[in-house]
């Protein structure tokens, strides 16, 4: 049967952009902002500010600004990760929203997006001035997520112990939650390779393109700019494959593993360009497979995507990053309009 977000009724010519947030004035320890482009039903489309008052280890007190955007609910319960960074602000949480509701319509999870973080230096901080940091924040965004409202996962900064506090957390207060987060140790119930997962289909992603070009990763030459949780994952999975990593760049394709690498500008002519929402997809969807408990179906899931961008591109004959945001934008709207709201 064919994928009906991939017939050709709801052609999108707009991708969606950066956005600029209107400030309201805050109040105590919170506030509302307002995001433009937010179209979450429920009552709240926007984002919450919350300031994060915590004891130090040498006793004196710092306050840190945490971040929540949900940006769309259309297709199921908002998802996204937390990140915890010295560059976190609302405007960047915002566009990183916006995009996860891209990737998990890309991804076809039944997800919408949503992203958060909080202005620190984790580097900078010890553990247990992290641990109440992180329950400080959940404490302020509790009534705000939930296993059908918003789902958080790791992200820059944080990994499954912050996902572990989230939900010893956020249970004191809706009781035992273990699906309140996805990313969480395997002892809470997180999903076996988690950790390596954007990293693995950032991989398929590679394969499924080099494939489709008549070619392998075996004796592949590969550059890959980044050695964090996703670059060193990819780095090890393509030396196991027999890949070879290089360093300084003339390549032919480029797949991007981050979010929101570049701005379209940057893409070069002449060069095939995997997009992010695509790409990086591999998280977000094991997080989906540990909130519904299935382990290994992954490259079932980014082979399936790469052939359905593929034929995004040649319905509307655009290049790969376009395809990707179309078929995002495409099952968005679609959602959108069979639960009967307004476009
Ligand atoms: N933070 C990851 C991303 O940007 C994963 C999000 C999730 O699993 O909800 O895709």
């Amino acid at each position: 049967m064919v994928d009906p977000s991939l017939a050709d009724g709801f052609k999108c010519s707009k991708v969606p952009n950066r956005v600029v947030h209107k400030w309201l004035p805050p109040p105590v320890d919170f506030y509302k902002f307002n995001v433009d482009g937010a179209v979450r039903r429920d009552g709240m489309a926007g984002g919450i500010g919350v300031e994060c008052t915590v004891p130090r280890d040498d006793g004196t007190l710092t306050t840190y600004v945490g971040f929540r955007v949900q940006h769309d609910n259309a297709r199921g319960p908002m998802k996204g990760g937390i990140r915890y960074h010295p560059g976190v602000e609302p405007d960047e949480v915002n566009a990183l929203a916006q995009l996860m509701t891209w990737k998990t319509a890309v991804a076809n999870i039944p997800y919408g997006g949503a992203k958060g973080g909080i202005g620190c230096d984790p580097g900078e901080l010890s553990l247990s001035e992290l641990e109440r940091l992180t329950r400080v924040f959940t404490q302020k965004i509790h009534d705000l997520i939930g296993i059908h409202r918003d789902v958080p996962a790791p992200d820059m900064g944080t990994g499954p112990q912050t996902m572990a506090w989230i939900l010893d957390e956020y249970s004191k207060f809706h009781g035992y939650s273990p699906a309140v987060v996805t990313g969480k140790p395997t002892d809470l119930g997180g999903s076996l390779g988690r950790d390596a997962a954007t990293g693995r289909g950032v991989f398929f992603a590679t394969e499924a393109l080099l494939n489709e070009h008549g070619k392998a990763i075996t004796g592949q030459k590969l550059v890959i700019q980044g050695f964090g949780n996703v670059g060193s994952w990819v780095a090890r999975l393509i030396h196991e494959k027999g890949g070879k990593i290089v360093v300084d760049i003339k390549a032919k394709f480029i797949i991007k593993a981050t979010n929101h690498p570049t701005d379209p500008e940057a893409d070069k002519k002449g060069v095939v360009i995997i997009p992010d929402i695509y790409s990086n997809s591999g998280g977000v969807t094991v997080s989906y497979f540990e909130w519904v408990q299935v382990n290994n179906e992954l490259k079932t899931y980014m082979t399936k995507t790469f052939k359905d961008v593929k034929e995004m591109c040649r319905i509307h004959n655009c290049d790969l990053r376009m395809g990707a945001f179309t078929l995002g934008v495409n099952r968005v709207a679609r959602a959108t309009v069979t639960r009967g709201w307004e476009v």
